[in-house]
């Protein structure tokens, strides 16, 4: 049987419209009768803890996996079932290298994965996952986003209040009021914590 097995993944800064167009891809593949499952990883529980809510407004529901080897064994065991696997946030995971092994592993077994995630970190670096899954997909969708103060296209995430600690780690999860989009003349770094 041929292959029809797919990575896309979908990144761009906040307030692209990752997660409105997981959603719109995931809402189509469901509406065509296609088994579809959508995961997010438990550390994103912003607005909702089961399901994926784009700010536009549009939702799914969404099964949550926990941090580690074991949130990836969970994830590769339930997506055997399923033919379209949505992720969304997927910087989030931080087993990074097993989750881009495992959705290349179901890709390779006829699955369409849409990844969303985040081009690059509020400071200005890359995300491990942005490394180890890149090279694996089959098509990157980039989204760019419009500069809160000039209006021009925005690819990069401003954080505009302090970053909070968690367990002795800069934690970078934050809602919409802690975030802006900005172009690459309007960022700004932020201080190191
Ligand atoms: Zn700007």
């Amino acid at each position: 049987m041929a292959n029809t097995g797919k990575l896309i993944v979908i990144t761009g800064p906040m307030f692209a419209g990752k997660t409105t167009k997981l959603l719109s891809e995931i809402q189509k593949a469901h509406k065509s009768k296609k088994k579809v499952i959508l995961f997010k990883s438990a550390i994103d529980n912003r607005y909702s803890d089961v399901d994926v809510v784009s700010h536009n407004g549009a939702r799914f529901p969404a099964v949550t996996l926990p941090d580690g080897a074991e949130g990836i064994k969970a994830l590769y065991e339930a997506a055997e079932n399923y033919d379209v696997i949505g992720i969304d946030e997927g910087h989030f995971w931080d087993d990074t290298k097993g989750l881009a092994d495992t959705l290349n592993k179901l890709a390779f077994k006829s699955k369409s994965i849409y990844v969303a995630m985040l081009n690059r970190k509020s400071d200005g670096t890359s995300f491990n996952l942005s490394k180890e899954l890149l090279p694996f997909a089959d098509h990157v969708q980039f989204i760019n986003a419009k500069c809160a103060r000039c209006a021009k296209d925005a690819t990069f995430t401003q954080r505009v209040t302090p970053y909070r600690t968690v367990n002795g780690e800069i934690s970078y999860v934050g809602g919409k009021e802690d975030y802006e989009a900005r172009c690459r003349n309007c960022f700004t770094p932020p201080p190191k914590a």
